[in-house]
């Protein structure tokens, strides 16, 4: 049994010619940190929204830890899907102190004991008396994860948790996040339009484009075999270079050489492909054949990213992104020369 199900589910608001969610499957693992990943207007909020039961599907169902709660003439209203809800602005009553805010809504004798039990889970024991605007931004979204573990929900639904925090607190509450959902066991789905929160947070990511799947697997899966160019470009950098597959399927010829694949693509043999390389397996060094110049370069502390400019086999040039050790001396104009790795190369599209 699965703790989310969705069956073929679509939607389109009133009013709109095109379907803000298409066709949409998707099973997610009891205790599993999904993350719903795409650019602004895929469909995101309104995935989380069906499945909160702020919006009525127009087609297909919706299952929470095997029962309907939208399906046909079954529509089960949000506060009774055993559900809990962490919003953008975490939507923190401001009159009310953080163990009042955690304690909202919960009914059952056992209050005080389960919201101190929360506070705990969250690091916040301390602050219970505190208003909420005595916290800092990091510590109210752990008030607004509280409030959504308190009644034990099955499911919880974050919308772009991570959205109003700086870069250090981001880093900071992604592990949290990770703690605390696993920690109270349960089964969460997040909304982003950050590849990073995505890979850092989550045990699958389903990348979304115009209210359609495109891919679904574990962050490692979709980084290193994207399945198509939107997924190749949209999550991490890729520099994407057309070619000929060889006959036994394992490299490909481009216009910059001949590049190895990390799979073997026998059904495509002799084909046109599109790949996909990450900058991270383009790698510079002196005994290499293939070579470029530094067009442009910036230093980002761990890594140096750098545009690297290859004349082509027709004589054309093609820019390529690689990463490059931060200790290493380059400078534009340079001449380097550079090794393919097959480890993050993937055919992305077969003509
Ligand atoms: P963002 O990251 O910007 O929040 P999203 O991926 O969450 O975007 P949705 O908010 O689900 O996308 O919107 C999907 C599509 O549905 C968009 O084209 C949007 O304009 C449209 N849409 C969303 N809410 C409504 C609404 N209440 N009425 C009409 N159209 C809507």
């Amino acid at each position: 049994m699965y703790a989310i199900e969705l069956q073929s589910v679509s939607k389109t608001y009133m009013g709109s010619l095109k379907k803000a969610v298409g066709d949409f499957s998707l099973k997610v693992d009891k205790g599993s940190i999904v993350t719903l990943l795409g650019p602004s207007g895929c469909g995101k909020t309104t995935l989380l929204r069906l499945i909160a039961g702020f919006e009525k599907a127009d087609t297909g169902s919706i299952l929470i830890s095997g029962n309907p709660v939208s399906h046909q003439n079954t529509w089960i209203p949000p506060e009774k899907r055993g559900i809990g809800m962490v919003f953008q602005d975490y939507a923190l009553f401001p009159h009310l102190t953080v163990f009042e805010n955690i304690g909202f809504g919960y009914t059952q004798k056992d209050k005080k004991k389960r919201v101190l039990e929360v506070l705990e889970l969250v690091n916040l024991h301390q602050l219970e008396n505190r208003y909420i605007h005595e916290l800092s931004g990091g510590q109210q979204q752990r008030v607004a994860l509280a409030r959504a573990l308190a009644k034990r929900p099955s499911v919880i639904l974050l919308d772009e948790p991570f959205s109003n925090l700086d870069t250090d607190l981001k880093m900071t509450m992604r592990y949290e996040m990770k703690r605390i959902i696993k920690e109270s066991n349960s089964t969460a789905v997040f909304v982003s339009h950050d590849q990073k929160d995505a890979l850092a947070v989550s045990d699958k990511i389903v990348v979304m484009k115009d209210g359609v799947i495109q891919q679904i697997g574990t962050s490692k899966e979709i980084y290193r075999h994207p399945k198509n160019r939107f997924v190749a470009s949209f999550v991490g950098r890729s520099n994407i270079l057309e070619g000929i597959i060889s006959d036994d399927g394992t490299s490909v010829h481009t216009s910059i050489g001949i590049v190895q694949c990390n799979q073997s693509r026998p059904s495509c043999c002799g084909k046109k492909v599109c790949l996909s390389i990450r900058p991270d397996c383009l790698e510079i060094s002196d005994n290499s054949e293939l070579r470029g110049k530094i067009k442009q370069y910036s230093y980002t502390g761990d890594r140096i990213d750098a545009i690297v400019t290859v004349t082509t086999s027709d004589g054309s040039s093609q820019d390529l992104l690689l990463h490059t050790p931060p200790e290493k001396e380059i400078n534009i104009g340079d001449t380097v020369c550079f090794n393919v790795i097959p480890n993050f190369i993937s055919v992305v599209k077969d003509f």
